[in-house]
C-alpha cells in the first residue's frame, strides 16, 4: 500500500454496497396524505419551538416545508451555520446521521431530532476512526483535515473540519503555512483538491455511493446528444467524470451556476434532490441527470442517496411528535470536536462562505 493512499479493506467496502442496497425510502404518499401531515409538521414545529434544517437532497417535499416554516434547506456547511446561529429550542435536521451529530455538537443545549437515526453516509461508514486515529498516528508531524461526512469520534481526531463548500480555500490556507496534510475520507475530492491546489496530500480511500456512479463514457454520449448543455459536477466524483465538467464545485456552487449563467440546459452529476432548489431558482431552465450506470454494471444508487430518501413526511411528523430519534454525542468527543468544527465556522464566517 502506498503511503498516500490508505485503501479501505474490501470488505468494508463490500458491506457499504450491501448497506446503500438494503435501505428503504419512504412509501409515496398520496395528495391529501401528504397535506394532513404537514399541517400537522407546522403544529408541532410551533409547539415546540422547532426548525427544520434539510440538505439539497431530501424529499423536494421535505425542502418546501423547511423554507416554509423558517428552516433553511442548505449544503452541509450551511446547516451547521445556521443550526448554531438558531434561537430554536429543537433543531429536525432531515439529512443523514453526521448532519445531527455536527448540529448538537454545536449547540449541545438544543434538541437534536432526525427522522431516521439510521441514515448514513458511504463516506462516515468508510472511516472507521480507530483504523483512522492509527494511520493519523503514524504521521504525526501531519495536519489532520476531515470532511464533514464523518463520524463525530473521527471529527475529534481532526485538526480542520471541512465541507466541499470550503475545503479548497481551507486546504490552500494551510498550504500558505507549509502544512503536510492528511485527507479523509473522499478520495475524489482529495484528488481534485490536489489538483487545484498543487498540494499533495497523504489521502484515505473512502467514496460517496452516489458520485461514485457517475460515467464518463455515458455522460460523453449524453453531451454529444445535448451538444448545448452545460455539465454540472460534484468534486466527489470520479476524476475522468470531472475532466467533462464545465463547472466543478459544491452544490451551493452548481446551484448558483443554473441560476446565473446565460445557459439554458444543464446535464448534473450530483444527488437528483438538487433539482428541487435548482427548479426554483431558474424554473425554465432543463435539467438532466448525469448518467449514472454502464453496460455492464448495475447502479446502486441513480443519483439519489439511499440515505438521504430515509427521511419523509410520516417519519418526521413522527419523530416531532413522540421526540423520538434524537441525536446524542458523548460529551469528551463533542468537546474535542468543537475546536475543529469552530475553527471551520470562524474561517467560513470570515471568508464570506456563510453569514457572520
Ligand atoms: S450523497 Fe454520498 S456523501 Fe452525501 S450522504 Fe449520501 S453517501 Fe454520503
Amino acid at each position: 500500500m502506498s503511503q498516500k493512499e490508505l485503501d479501505i479493506p474490501t470488505q468494508l467496502a463490500s458491506r457499504i454496497d450491501e448497506l446503500a442496497l438494503s435501505v428503504a425510502c419512504q412509501p409515496p404518499l398520496g395528495e391529501s396524505a401528504k397535506e394532513a401531515l404537514k399541517t400537522e409538521i407546522k403544529a408541532l414545529l410551533k409547539a415546540q419551538n422547532a426548525q427544520i434544517v434539510a440538505h439539497f437532497y431530501v424529499d423536494a417535499d421535505l425542502q418546501a416545508l423547511a423554507e416554509e416554516t423558517g428552516g433553511v434547506v442548505a449544503d452541509s456547511l450551511e446547516m451547521a451555520n445556521f443550526g448554531a446561529q438558531s434561537d430554536a429550542d429543537t433543531i429536525v435536521v432531515c439529512g443523514v446521521r453526521f448532519m445531527g451529530e455536527t448540529a448538537k455538537m454545536l449547540s449541545p443545549e438544543k434538541t437534536i431530532l432526525m427522522p431516521d437515526l439510521g441514515a448514513t453516509c458511504s463516506l462516515d461508514l468508510g472511516c472507521p476512526a480507530e483504523e483512522f486515529a492509527e494511520f493519523c498516528a503514524e504521521h504525526p508531524d501531519h495536519t489532520v483535515v476531515v470532511y464533514a461526512n464523518t463520524s463525530a469520534e473521527v471529527k475529534a481526531i481532526a485538526d480542520w473540519v471541512v465541507t466541499s463548500g470550503n475545503a479548497l480555500q481551507i486546504v490552500n490556507h494551510l498550504k500558505e503555512q507549509g502544512k503536510k496534510i492528511i485527507w479523509a475520507p473522499d478520495r475524489h475530492l482529495g484528488d481534485w483538491i490536489e489538483k487545484q491546489t498543487g498540494i499533495e496530500m497523504l489521502r484515505w480511500q473512502g467514496h460517496c455511493i452516489v458520485h461514485d456512479e457517475f460515467k464518463t463514457f455515458e455522460l460523453e454520449a449524453m453531451k454529444k446528444e445535448h451538444p448545448n448543455a452545460k455539465v454540472l459536477v460534484h468534486p466527489e466524483s470520479p476524476a475522468d467524470v470531472i475532466a467533462l465538467a464545465d463547472v466543478v464545485g459544491s452544490t451551493k456552487v452548481l446551484i448558483n451556476a443554473v441560476k446565473t449563467m446565460d445557459d439554458q440546459e444543464f446535464i448534473v452529476a450530483t444527488d437528483l434532490g438538487i433539482f428541487y432548489k435548482m427548479q426554483q431558482l431558474a424554473p425554465n431552465k432543463k435539467l438532466l441527470v448525469a448518467p449514472t450506470t454502464d453496460r455492464e454494471a448495475a447502479c446502486k444508487s441513480c443519483a439519489h442517496c439511499p440515505w438521504m430518501a430515509m427521511n419523509g413526511l410520516q417519519n418526521l411528523a413522527d419523530c416531532l411528535k413522540n421526540r423520538t430519534g434524537e441525536v446524542l454525542v458523548d460529551e469528551a468527543v463533542r468537546v474535542k470536536a468543537l475546536g475543529s468544527l469552530n475553527k471551520m465556522l470562524e474561517f467560513s464566517r470570515n471568508a464570506g462562505l456563510v453569514k457572520k
